[in-house]
């Protein structure tokens, strides 16, 4: 049997309209909220799992290690503060959202992850650190890096290509060019240097790819979010 299962959503298959049309997660951005629940209601039955754990993201390095106790009651309800997610509790999805910034997933001997990385996160490490925490020989993991923001797209200013070399001084380097950088690849690499081998990076850039996701530089923040979800299989352990 697979250890986990997974997905990433795009736009399509929800019931949001206009600028959120169509699957918006995005809680309290103007989206009709009953048209937010039946999102992640459906986002629950494409992965198979009603029960959810997300997290206000504030671009750290912060990783809870989250149970069944943790499970959203009421997606409106106010959240934890953080960017990564760890459990070992099988048939608990963990939820990261974005918008160009980087999800990813992991899959480890008995444990699961799910991180945030948007360029602040990345350059702190925090897939690195997610992979510490896992606590699961790093070659036995698994990694899938989401669609995000590529190369093609990502131009940013002098302090993100400081941050990324202060990171992973020359090892840095083939991630960054004249004006844009690799934030898929930066992700990747630190993966690598961490120990894990099997990492699927996702081709899909969201800023070209702006109708089937959404992308918060196409959009000017005008647009909603979509999430990497993770369920690590098994039985359903009461809370
Ligand atoms: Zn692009």
């Amino acid at each position: 049997m697979e250890v986990s299962r997974h997905l990433f959503t795009s736009r399509a298959g929800g019931v949001s309209a206009g600028d959120w049309a169509s699957l918006n997660l995005r809680r309290n951005c103007g989206d009709d909220p009953a048209n937010v629940r039946e999102n992640f209601r459906r986002v629950g039955e494409m992965i198979g799992c009603s029960r959810f754990v997300f997290l206000s993201q504030q671009h750290t390095d912060r990783i809870l290690h989250v149970d069944a106790r943790d499970a959203v009651t009421d997606i409106f309800q106010p959240l934890r503060e953080a960017d990564g997610l760890i459990t070992r509790t099988p048939e608990l999805a963990l939820m990261v959202f974005s918008a160009d910034c980087v999800p990813i997933l992991l899959e480890g001997d008995g444990v699961i992850s799910a991180v945030h990385a948007g360029w602040r996160g990345t350059v702190k490490g925090i897939a690195a650190k997610a992979v510490r925490e896992m606590e699961c020989p790093p070659e036995r993991i698994r990694a899938w890096i989401g669609p995000s923001i590529g190369v093609c797209c990502y131009q940013v200013g002098n302090e993100v290509r400081e941050a990324m070399r202060k990171c992973l001084g020359r090892e840095a380097e083939p991630f960054i060019d004249l004006d844009k950088v690799d934030l898929k690849g930066f992700n990747r690499r630190l993966l690598e240097l961490s120990g894990v081998k099997n990492i699927e990076v996702s081709p899909i850039c969201t800023m070209c790819s702006h109708e089937a996701y959404w992308s918060h530089r196409y959009t000017a923040g005008k647009r909603g979010v979509q999430a990497g979800v993770i369920v690590l299989n098994g039985r359903e352990e009461r809370a």
